[in-house]
C-alpha cells in the first residue's frame, strides 16, 4: 500500500507538468487582466473603438510597420492579405507544406492553388534555393512561414521576389518579436500576419490576429476587407469580409503586450538551458536542437527537437508524466484536404522526414529549472537505455 502511494504521488506531481502553462501565465497579471476587462465591460463598447485603436498603435514597433489592423485571427490575417492582393482562382501562391494548415488553408479558400516547396532541414523553413523554380506567370504571392519563432531566410527570399515583382506575404503567426539581421518579422515582406491564438507567444482569450503592410495602398485596402468593404457606414466601394478584433481581446492583448520582451527572454533562457542539458547528458548525437542562426533572434514559440525514434520517444516521456506534442505530424501536401493538388509521397521529402522526426517539449517561461531537468533527465534515460 505504501510503496503503491509513493509511486502514484510521484506520477502526480510529474502529470502536473503541462505542455503549456496559461494558468501561471494568468496568475501573474491576474490584476491587470482583470482590470482591463472591467474596462471594456464598463464602457460596453465591444466591437473595434479605443482599445483596438490602442493596440494596433502600441504594436507597430514590435512588427515594424505603420499600417496594422486586429483582425478575427491570423487565418483571416492571411486571407485579407490576400484579398488585398485581390488573389483568386487561376492564381497560384507558393508556399511550404510543413506549417500549420491555416497557411495554404488561406490561399484555398479563396480558390488560388497552393504551390508547395520544400523547407530547409536545419530551420524547418521555406528553402529559398527552391522558390525560383517554382514561379509562374500565374505566381500571385509567395507566403514563408516563421516557424517555431524563428525567421525564414527572408534576404534571398525577398531577393527572388523583388526580382519578379511578387507581393511577400509573411506567415508570422508563431513569431511575434522575432527579428532577422535586425529587423521585426512581420515588417521584411508586403504583408505580415500574425495570430493571437492563445497558445502563441502573445495570445488573448480566444480567437485573434493581426495584418501589417508598410505600403499606404495596401494598407487602405485591408482597412476597407476587414469591415465589409465599407468606407463608411452603408456605403460600400469593395467586397470585403467581417473579420474584427474584439475590444475585450484588444484591452487584454495590450496588457500582455507589455509583458511579452520578458516572456520571449524566459523562453529564450529555458532554450538555452535545454540546449546546455543535452550537452551535459551526451545527447547531441541522438537529438538535434533547433538551429538559432547568429542573425536571427528566435522566440521559440515551440522549442523542437529532431530524434529518429520520435513516436517511441513521445509515448516514454508520456509514460514519465512529460508531455511533448508533434508540429506538424503530417505535412500538408499530403493531406486528404490538398489530395487535389496531385503531390505524391516523396515529393517533399525534407518536410516529409521532419514530419516523423520532429518532437516539441515544454519551452514556456514559467518553467522552473526542475522541470527543464525532468524533460532532459527522461529523454536522457530513454537515450540511454536503448
Ligand atoms: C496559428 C497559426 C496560424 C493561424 O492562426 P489562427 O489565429 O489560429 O487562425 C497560421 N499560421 C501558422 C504558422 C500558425 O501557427
Amino acid at each position: 500500500m505504501q510503496v503503491e502511494t509513493a509511486t502514484k504521488s510521484t506520477v502526480a506531481a510529474k502529470q502536473a507538468l503541462p505542455f503549456l502553462d496559461l494558468k501561471a501565465q494568468f496568475a501573474s497579471i491576474r490584476g491587470e487582466v482583470m482590470a482591463a476587462v472591467t474596462r471594456v465591460m464598463e464602457s460596453q463598447g465591444f466591437i473595434m473603438g479605443p482599445e483596438v485603436a490602442a493596440l494596433e498603435e502600441e504594436i507597430k514597433p514590435l512588427v515594424g510597420c505603420n499600417y496594422v489592423f486586429g483582425c478575427a485571427s491570423g487565418s483571416d490575417a492571411l486571407m485579407l492579405a490576400l484579398m488585398a492582393l485581390g488573389v483568386g482562382p487561376g492564381d497560384e501562391v507558393i508556399t511550404v507544406p510543413f506549417t500549420f494548415v491555416a497557411t495554404a488553408g488561406s490561399v484555398a479558400r479563396l480558390h488560388a492553388r497552393p504551390v508547395f516547396i520544400d523547407i530547409d532541414p536545419a530551420t524547418y523553413n521555406l528553402d529559398p534555393a527552391q522558390l525560383e523554380q517554382a514561379i509562374t506567370p500565374r505566381t500571385k504571392a509567395i507566403i514563408p512561414v516563421h516557424l517555431f519563432g524563428l525567421a525564414a531566410d527572408m534576404g534571398p527570399i525577398m531577393e527572388v521576389a523583388g526580382r519578379h515583382s511578387i507581393p511577400v506575404i509573411e506567415d508570422a503567426a508563431q513569431a511575434i518579436g522575432a527579428r532577422y539581421k535586425g529587423k521585426p518579422v512581420g515588417g521584411l515582406g508586403t504583408f505580415g500576419c500574425f495570430s493571437f491564438f492563445p497558445s502563441k507567444n502573445l495570445g488573448g482569450a480566444g480567437d485573434g490576429g493581426l495584418v501589417t503592410t508598410n505600403d499606404p495602398i495596401l494598407g487602405a485596402k485591408l482597412k476597407l476587407i476587414r469591415v465589409h468593404g465599407s468606407r463608411s457606414k452603408y456605403e460600400y466601394d469593395i467586397i470585403g469580409v467581417n473579420s474584427r478584433l474584439d475590444a475585450l481581446q484588444a484591452a487584454i492583448l495590450r496588457v500582455k503586450l507589455k509583458h511579452l520582451d520578458a516572456w520571449a527572454a524566459g523562453r529564450q533562457r529555458n532554450a538555452d538551458r535545454y540546449r546546455h542539458l543535452f550537452v551535459e547528458r551526451n545527447l547531441t548525437k541522438q537529438i538535434t536542437v533547433p538551429s538559432a542562426p547568429t542573425d536571427c533572434v528566435h522566440v521559440y514559440n515551440q522549442f523542437t527537437i529532431r530524434v529518429q525514434r520520435r513516436d517511441e520517444l513521445k509515448e516514454y516521456l508520456k509514460q514519465h508524466g512529460i508531455p511533448s506534442e508533434i508540429y506538424y505530424p503530417f505535412s500538408l501536401h499530403l493531406q486528404p484536404a490538398f489530395a487535389y493538388l496531385g503531390y505524391q509521397p516523396g515529393s517533399l521529402p525534407h518536410s516529409e522526414l521532419a514530419s516523423t522526426e520532429v518532437l516539441s517539449l515544454p519551452i514556456y517561461p514559467e518553467l522552473s529549472e526542475a522541470q527543464l531537468n525532468l524533460v532532459a533527465d527522461a529523454i536522457a534515460a530513454f537515450c540511454g537505455a536503448k
